[in-house]
């Protein structure tokens, strides 16, 4: 069957913050026969994936890897690899994502400080700064875009500091709800380790696990005193085969899911070879995003980010519920328009908000989906219907 021929059945729309809306294309790669995973035909899409994601991150003499698995994997990557147990990290905390970060790294034995800000808000460069000089921190993370609280970080600007204040540091960006919907020039920025899943910004379905580490990063890791404390988690074993799959063979440590690096693979060859370009693709989640942040406040919502448009993250939005109106009075009415968002996700807050994503196929191909459009008009006729008066 061509892509011109496959439509994917109807379905309410999925406006979360991931998994995200996947595109005909993609869905039908997923659906490829069964391979070898270590066939002539099956090596190079591995490796694409792996030059790909160099391009989309701006990093060409990064070390992808990618794998089965889930964001959640790509902690277990950083706390088995990059630090030692023993050693120190600070973890800058703005929200959900940045507790189950630090609980990761402490599983491995890491020792964990955290910088951690009020709901809504980010540790500022001053108290990191601070906490920079109290410590020699051997590991660095913060979560790009905190999907509990929608919350961007300023992954430049923790870049210039780190390489400023504390230069042997490696610096990780939680980044599974913001690559391809955030700009992240990672060897520009100085990150050091940027970890995503597929079935957010990057349009796939869920089940992989990609990142991406820089030539400092992998340093430290062959510096290392001590193995790597996890098995299949460890860069010992994926990253020789990373290496053979880029340089056109096939190699084995636990069998790739090659239909979703078929899916992968698609999703990123219109990334970065499509309409729009990377560039652009950032641009059009700005816009988006704007657009609904803007929606939101002139129908008197506020965010869980007290100013959306200038801290907020351009993939998604947490709005609050008003006054007398509850997830139960609201996110049925929106299903029964065809349109899941989800529930609030930060645990003190979260009967108070609702979350939605714009990502993917939804922002860039608004022109003839009109997914956008859809929502705003449902949500504003959902919150009339539930006695909401702007
Ligand atoms: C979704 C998410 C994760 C966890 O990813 P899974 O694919 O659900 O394991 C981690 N960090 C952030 C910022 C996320 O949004």
């Amino acid at each position: 069957m061509s892509s011109q021929e496959f439509k994917q059945a109807p379905h309410k729309l999925l406006v979360i913050p991931g998994p995200i809306e996947v595109s005909d294309d993609v869905l039908l790669a997923n659906a490829h026969p069964s391979m070898s995973h270590v066939s002539p035909d099956f090596v190079p899409v591995l490796g694409d994936c792996i030059r790909m994601m160099k391009t989309l991150l701006f990093a060409p003499d990064a070390q992808p890897v990618i794998t089965a698995g889930s964001g959640t994997l790509g902690w277990d990557h950083v706390a088995a690899n990059v630090i030692e147990p023993g050693q120190d990290a600070l973890v800058l905390n703005s929200g959900y994502f940045g507790d189950s970060f630090a609980e990761c790294l402490t599983t491995y034995g890491a020792k964990v400080d955290q910088v951690k800000a009020p709901i809504g808000s980010k540790p500022s460069l001053q108290e990191v700064e601070k906490a920079l000089q109290s410590k020699k921190y051997k590991v660095v993370t913060f979560t790009h875009v905190d999907t509990s609280t929608g919350v961007l970080s300023d992954a430049k600007g923790l870049g210039e500091l780190v390489k400023r204040v504390s230069p042997e540091s490696i610096l990780v960006l939680d980044g599974v709800c913001s690559v391809a919907s955030e700009e992240i020039r990672m060897a520009e920025w100085g990150i050091d380790v940027v970890l995503t899943a597929s079935q957010k910004g990057l349009g796939c379905p869920p089940g992989l696990m990609v990142l991406a580490a820089s030539p400092k990063a992998i340093k430290s890791f062959e510096s290392r005193k001590t193995p790597p404390n996890s098995y299949y988690a460890s860069w010992a074993k994926w990253i020789p085969v990373m290496k053979a799959y880029e340089a056109g063979t096939g190699a084995y440590f636990g069998t790739p899911p090659t239909n979703l690096l078929y899916a992968l693979h698609q999703s990123l060859t219109n990334i970065t070879t499509k309409s729009p370009s990377i560039e652009d693709r950032f641009k059009q989640h700005i816009a988006a995003s704007d657009r609904v942040k803007n929606f939101v406040k002139e129908l008197g919502l506020e965010q869980l980010v007290a100013d959306g448009i200038k801290d907020g993250a351009h993939g998604m939005t947490a709005v609050k519920y008003p006054q007398g109106i509850k997830a139960t009075d609201l996110l049925p009415k929106m299903v029964a328009r065809n349109i899941v968002v989800a529930a609030g996700l930060h645990k003190e807050v979260k009967d108070t908000y609702f979350r939605i994503g714009h990502m993917g196929v939804t922002v860039t191909h608004e022109k003839e989906r009109g997914d956008i459009e859809h929502l705003l008009k449902s949500l504003k006729e959902a919150l009339t219907e539930a006695g909401y008066k702007a």
